[in-house]
């Protein structure tokens, strides 16, 4: 499931590089009312390299946060209440405009499209778990990570599949800890040496099951598909 998502954000912003995506003004709008993307979509999108349409966006999203900026007044106010009053002031209103109004509008694109991959996948997950033939498939899997197994088991759609999620992840526990267990075994001085077996990795291994592979949020609001 993280996989799945994480590899449709990636052609997300691949489409709106490279498949014309910054040629439609609406989506112009909301990257510029978005100030781009989020940190860490900001740091894929440099990564993925798209020259011009970085140009494009940012042109874009400086010239939006300069009329911004321009539009500020100065105002004098304690630390806290500075930082605690949230975005509401963004909007183009009338009053007092705070630094707040520096803050996005929306909600970042990829990670509205890593919510929406996320809902459908697990949709089809759920849907399919009622199915015998991937049931047992799925029982043979390494089944989700920790934050999509919450919001799986959370939209269960009937109480085989409940049992079937947290079985599962029970298996993968314990395969894990006994893995972990073999590390922490083999780090003892009397049988350092010992070749390593499966549970070679098996630490990288349960801090992405924990946490989801990195990119993952945890639980995503499944309703931003809807
Ligand atoms: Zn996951
Ligand atoms: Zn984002």
């Amino acid at each position: 499931m993280c996989r799945l998502a994480l590899r449709r954000v990636e052609s997300y912003l691949e489409s709106i590089s490279r498949e014309g995506g910054l040629v439609d003004l609406s989506i112009r709008d909301r990257i510029r009312a978005a100030h781009g993307f989020c940190n860490e979509h900001a740091h894929q999108w440099l990564e993925q390299q798209h020259l011009l349409g970085t140009a494009i966006i940012y042109e874009d999203v400086l010239g939006h946060i300069a009329d911004e900026l321009r539009g500020l007044r100065f105002e004098r106010r304690g630390w806290l209440s500075g930082v605690t009053s949230l975005r509401s002031l963004g909007g183009s209103g009338t009053g007092n405009r705070g630094p707040d109004a520096l803050q996005p509008h929306r909600e970042c694109l990829a990670c509205r499209a890593l919510a929406e991959a996320e809902a459908a996948v697990l949709d089809t997950l759920l849907g399919s778990l009622q199915e015998p033939e991937f049931g047992r498939a799925y029982a043979g899997s390494a089944g989700l990570c920790v934050p999509h197994l919450a919001t799986a088991l959370g939209a269960a759609r009937d109480e085989s599949s409940f049992a079937a999620l947290i079985e599962v992840a029970l298996t993968r526990h314990e395969a894990l800890r006994e893995q972990l267990r073999e590390i922490i075994r083999r780090h003892d001085y009397r049988y350092t040496g010992e070749a390593a077996g499966e549970e070679r990795g098996a630490e990288a291994r349960a801090v992405r099951h924990s946490v989801g592979e990195r990119g993952i949020r945890g639980l995503s609001r499944l309703d931003a598909g809807r």
